[in-house]
This record gives structure tokens, sequence and C-alpha cells, in this order.
């Protein structure tokens, strides 16, 4: 395979591991990237004669594996780990969004990058992004009932497009029609805005745009006329719809009872992604299978949230299509791929109690290719091969030493994890080292997100435990230590830090 336009990239002595369904699983060989980031060539062993003309990228023999994919997140909530740790859904939920009644435009745009840069670094190259609503709502479950909390300003939902775009993550803008906010007109309005800003040059121009998409909002509605408009701006726009569905055992004959909005609504089929759909009826189940729709899967916030444990083998003995993603940061409070694979594929197999029930191959393949499918950008990520974006982790399988490979795939996703992540590449250009984003940006954002989320808490007349200050100082130390005598290890935090 070669082509005559110019080359980028060489990467050789790579243990490939391409995560297509056709061709070898792994094989030890060499990839090359054009300049417009795409693979043009990759074989195994030695790359062409000329390749070392070229900008080479030796991987020494460690594992070079496509990008993950998140086909369910919420960036802008980088500032929330450990926000409401013994919460289950709804308090959790409340607990963020009193407290984003007082963030503006700028807070989503830093919080937003964050979360973008959070993810680079730890090799997830395309997220499905659920922006925060510009509309500010606080559920009560009590009632089964939104209440408005605060209107906010076009920006306040296109800054948090551009938090994905500049950190330089591949990005689906998943935006929520809030059609219970005002009258209708106002609202569609309103959305199309939304949809033409997403789709505008400066932010779609890159190729890292991957989509538009609707945030469902059924499980939360009050009637059923928002399923219609969802499927009628989904037609209108041409868009896809990821609702939440039946997340949390909390209220679910209320749910449930939702599901026919949809159905009725027309909305159901490939288009139409259910998130976590934890807990289905057998009928509901059917009738997903039946009308295509994927069912999104995020293990570590299910389990985090004591959602429960959607029961993934059965829908995809269904025929059911799975992606998998690693939702909020302030659930997933570590977005590490590895992990969520490893507890998604564990808490299927205790719940079977059965280990063969799902392998590694699977859920590996669920979080790249298979997310890459639910979304509809399989032509363009999820696996690498001739003609799709080269976005690749470079994974060091031997350091820290995984011992002797048996499978090569087993020790990939059950041996490996963040800390073998050497690094993460975006179109064939490195974003990220041993855990850090490479764009001058990321120290900013760290500073920008403390500030910012601290002065959101105390105008909710909340404390965080670890002052914006106190965050700095401690980073500071831990400079100092890596540079020398004193490892990681000795840093403490500061005074108060467990209170
Ligand atoms: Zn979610």
């Amino acid at each position: 395979m070669s082509r005559t336009a110019p080359i980028a990239l060489t990467v050789v002595d790579a243990l490939l591991l391409p995560g297509a369904d056709a061709g070898p699983e792994w094989f030890f060989g060499w990839l090359q990237v054009g300049d417009d980031g795409r693979i043009v060539a990759m074989g195994p062993g030695e790359p062409p004669p000329d390749a070392h003309a070229t900008p080479v990228l030796d991987a020494g023999g460690a594992i070079v594996a496509p990008g993950f994919v998140s086909a369910h997140s919420h960036l802008f909530t980088s500032g929330l780990r450990g926000i409401a740790p013994d919460s289950t859904l709804y308090p959790w939920v409340r607990s963020m969004m009193e407290l984003f009644r007082h963030t503006e435009a700028e807070d989503m745009y830093w919080a937003t990058l964050h979360g973008s840069l959070d993810f680079l670094a730890n090799g997830v190259t395309s997220a499905y992004n659920f922006m925060q609503s510009g509309v500010t709502w606080l559920y009560d479950p009590s009632t089964a009932r939104n209440v408005l909390g605060r209107v906010h300003p076009d920006e306040y939902t296109t800054r948090q497009m551009d938090g994905t775009v500049d950190a330089g993550l591949r990005a689906v803008h998943a935006i929520r029609l809030d059609d219970e906010s005002g009258p209708e007109e106002q609202v569609l309005e309103r959305f199309g805005r939304m949809v033409d800003a997403a789709r505008a040059p400066e932010r779609a121009g890159r190729d890292q745009h991957l989509g538009v998409s609707v945030m469902g909002a059924v499980q939360w509605a009050a009637a059923p006329r928002t399923a219609e408009l969802e499927a009628l701006v989904m037609r209108e726009h041409g868009v896809t719809d990821q609702a939440h569905f039946v997340e949390t055992a909390e209220g679910l004959d209320v749910q449930r009872a939702k599901f026919a909005w949809y159905d009725d609504a027309g909305a159901l089929g490939p288009d139409l992604l259910l998130g976590h759909f934890v807990h289905p009826t057998d009928a509901m189940v059917h009738r997903v299978a039946e009308a295509g729709s994927p069912v999104v899967w995020q293990p570590t916030s299910n389990g985090r949230l004591g959602s429960g444990v959607a029961d993934v083998v059965r829908y995809r003995a269904a025929g059911i299509d799975v992606g998998i993603g690693l939702d909020d940061q302030s659930c997933t409070d570590v977005s590490d791929p590895w992990s969520n694979m490893r507890l998604g594929l564990y808490s299927q197999r205790a719940l079977h109690q059965d280990a063969a029930v799902l392998s590694a191959r699977d859920v590996l393949r669920m979080h790249t290719l298979g997310s890459a499918e639910v979304l509809g950008v399989a032509d363009r990520v999820g696996s690498l091969e001739v003609g799709k974006h080269a976005d690749f982790v470079l994974v060091d399988h031997r350091a820290p030493s995984t011992g002797p490979v048996w499978d090569v795939v087993a020790t990939y996703v059950l041996a490996c994890g963040l800390r073998n992540l050497r690094a993460t590449y975006v179109g064939g250009r490195c974003v990220a080292r041993d855990g850090r984003a490479t764009t001058p940006l990321a120290e900013r954002a760290d500073a920008e997100l403390a500030e910012r989320i601290e002065r959101a808490a105390h105008a909710d007349g909340r404390r965080l435990a670890v002052t914006a200050e106190q965050l700095v100082s401690a980073r500071a130390r831990g400079v100092e230590a890596a540079r020398g005598v004193a490892g990681p290890g000795r840093l403490t935090a500061p005074e108060g830090a467990r209170a």
C-alpha cells in the first residue's frame, strides 16, 4: 500500500493492534500518516525504504492501538470529581446543577477545555459530549418535574463547543432542546442557532468535528410533546439523539412509562441512542432491538452512583449494538478507559456468574470501533485502518512491566492501564505525553478551572475542602519533588484536606 501525497509521520517497530474487524488482530509493524492526518499505509515488518526521510516515531516494540471513543460524556463536569461521593443519581445531579446555576459562559469554556484535555491525556480521542444545557434545570424526583434554575445566553453553549475544539478532541456536540423553558418557536429557533454554531466553519472546519446531536430529555419531561419535538429537530437538522433512559431504579414506573413517548413520536431507530438503559422491561429491550436503536453503557458511572448493572449481555443477545462511555468526570472520576472496560467486563461476568459471557475483545471493541459505530462515525475513527484519522495511543506494556504476553488483547485490556500510556496522537499529532496534554493551554486550564469552580461554589454558599490557592501550592511542591530527591510519595495534602 502506498500513495504519492506527503507523509507526515511514520510509526515504526510497533506492536500494532488495529482494532478492525478485517485483518490480523495484531502484528509487529509500521504505520504511515499523511499530511491530512489520515492513515495512508500500514503493514507488518519494516516500513517502505523511503520512510526514514519522514518524521519517525519509534514505538520501540510498544503497543499502538486506536484512541478510545467515549460514546457518552459530559466534559463540563471536570471540576466536580469527588462531588456527592455517596449519593445516588438524583441528589448527585442536584448538587451539580445548583452549582452550575452560578456559572457563566467562560467558566463553561475552561471546564470543558479541562475535561477535553483530561480525555486526551487518558487516551480518549473522540467523545460524544452532552453540553451543559443553556437552561439550568433543578429536577425534583419526588414530583418527577423539572424546576427552572436559570436561563443562560447562547455563549454558554457555544463556549463549551469551543472548549472541545481548542483542546483538539474530536467531538459530537449534543445540545438539549429545553422545550419546556419557553414558547416552542423560540426553543426551536434557539436549537437551530446552536446547530448552526456547531457547524460553523470556525468550529467544524477542522476535521475534529464529528457531528451534532440532541441531548434527549424525555426522561425528565412532563409531557410527550418533548419526544415529538426531538423527533422533529432530528429530521429537520439531520442529527442524532441520545437520551438518558431508565438509568436509576428510583421512580421506575414513571421512567418506563415515558418510553412510549419516544416510540409514539417515531423517534426510535439507529439515530436514537439510549444512554444507560439499566432498567428496561423485556418489552423495551425487544422494541429497541427491533427498531435498531443502540445502547450506550457507562459501567463506572452506574457503579459509582449505585444505579445498577445494565445487562449488556442480554442486550447484545437481543441484537442491540452497544457502545461505551466514560460519562461525567464527576461520576467516572478518573476518565480511565481501561478501568472502564474492566469494571464493565467484570460486572457482567459477576452478574451472570460466567466468565465466558463477555470477552476482553468485546469490551475493547465496544470502547473503540463499537462506540464509533453507534455514533455513526466509524468511517472516520474507532480503528486503525487506511483512510481513517490517525488517532492512536502508544502503550508500553513493559513499563511498568506486565510480564510475558500470553495473549496480546488480554494483556492490553486486562493488564494495562493509564500507568502504561505513554502518549496520545490525534491525526498523527502528539496531543498528550505521560499523562499530560501537550498544549500550552493545559496549565492555565488547571488554574482557571480551580478558581472558577471555587467562585461558583462560594456563590452557592459552599466551600471546597482544598482552596484553589492551596491546590496551586500543592502542585508547586509536586514540581520540586519531581526534580530531585523526594519522590511524589512525599507529597502531603494541605491542612484540612480530609476534613
Ligand atoms: Zn450521562
